[in-house]
């Protein structure tokens, strides 16, 4: 049977998902998209307490600059964490592994059961430069 090639975003093409594809895998899920509220930027450390619970507004710009979020939804008071110009999420490091790993939001956590193909993941083989 003819293998389709995965493509990060496009969904129909992902794999179904089980644990054992984590191994090896080049963290095509640490590329999409990552949406996080005011209490998990709290618990990574970039908000303090008394600004979870003031207005979000204020604090938008100074997470820009520091390159952790990329946008502010002001209706859904939800924020999208910077990604790198090749889509890797802020907190994934050079081996392709979180950094925040303890305290990774949500969405995170549950992937890939609220991906936007429950159960199936972008899973591709993670090729070491040496391996290119
Ligand atoms: S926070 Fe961690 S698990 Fe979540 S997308 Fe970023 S690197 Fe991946």
């Amino acid at each position: 049977m003819k293998k389709t090639k995965v493509e990060i975003h496009v969904p129909s093409t992902w794999v179904k998902y089980k644990p054992s594809l984590c191994k090896g895998c080049f963290a095509g899920c640490c590329t999409l998209p990552v949406v996080v509220t005011a209490e998990e930027l709290y618990h990574l450390g970039f908000l303090k307490y008394e600004e979870v619970t003031g207005p979000l507004k204020p604090h938008v710009e100074k997470l820009k600059k520091k390159k952790i979020i990329k946008s502010f939804n002001s209706r859904t008071k939800l924020f999208t964490l910077y990604q790198h110009p090749n889509n890797d999420c802020v907190f994934l490091t050079k081996e392709r592994l979180c950094s925040v790993y303890d305290r990774r939001p949500f969405i995170c956590r549950e992937f890939p059961k609220n991906s936007k193909r429950p159960g199936f993941c972008p899973n591709q083989k993670f090729q070491k430069d040496s391996e290119k």
